[in-house]
């Protein structure tokens, strides 16, 4: 029998550790037997999405268009980690229906945009998006709406990402889409 796909698809701010988290899961997914595959939103915006700008209309593009290819994927039994801003909640909502709220795990990356703007590789986006030489910077001159009902959510400013990492996969294995309980093991 082919072992269930689903998909992991966080939001958050930029900063907020999404990357970080998703590539922890990914290689605990793997260890624990799972084809995976991960779309993070900066790389899908190097080909994929090539071309795309910050708008509302390119943005719910880029992310149907994730949604898109990681259905493909989830259908064919791959565990797919998406990690993008994906700002707007019926952008998110819309990609959820595609998918099927079965295996569909909507990850609220929490952080406070204040420790976002401090975090490595992130301090120079944030002030030039303050000083608006960058624009439609999400949070700071382009909004964001959190989940009201994620599946998961972590909070990085208080946790870990490894302890991050590890409430997904717990999330995972009461939903019984792990291949294995692996859910305690040790990173
Ligand atoms: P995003 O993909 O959401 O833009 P990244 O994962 O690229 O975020 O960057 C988050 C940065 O914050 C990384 O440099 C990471 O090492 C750091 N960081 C510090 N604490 C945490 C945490 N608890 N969870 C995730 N990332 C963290």
């Amino acid at each position: 029998m082919q072992q269930q796909g689903f998909v992991i698809w966080f939001t958050g701010l930029s900063g907020a550790g999404k990357t970080t988290i998703s590539h922890i899961l990914e290689e605990r997914l793997r260890a624990a037997g799972h084809n995976v595959e991960s779309l993070d939103g900066d790389v899908v915006r190097t080909n994929l999405s090539k071309g795309l700008g910050f708008s509302r209309e390119d943005r719910d593009t880029n992310i149907r268009r994730i949604g898109f290819v990681a259905h493909l994927l989830a259908r064919n039994g791959v565990a797919v980690i998406c990690s993008a801003i994906s700002p707007y909640r019926s952008t998110r909502a819309e990609v959820r229906s595609l998918i099927g709220d079965n295996n569909f795990i909507e990850v609220y990356a929490d952080c406070p945009i204040e420790i976002c703007a401090t975090r490595d590789g992130k301090v120079e986006m944030y002030e030039k998006a303050r000083r608006g030489e960058i624009k439609e910077f999400t949070g700071v001159s382009d909004p964001y709406e959190p989940p009201q009902q994620p599946d998961v959510h972590v909070r990085t400013n208080t946790e870990t990402a490894h302890e991050s990492a590890q409430h997904v996969l717990d999330h995972l294995a009461e939903r019984s889409l792990l291949r294995e309980p692996a859910a305690s093991r040790a990173s």
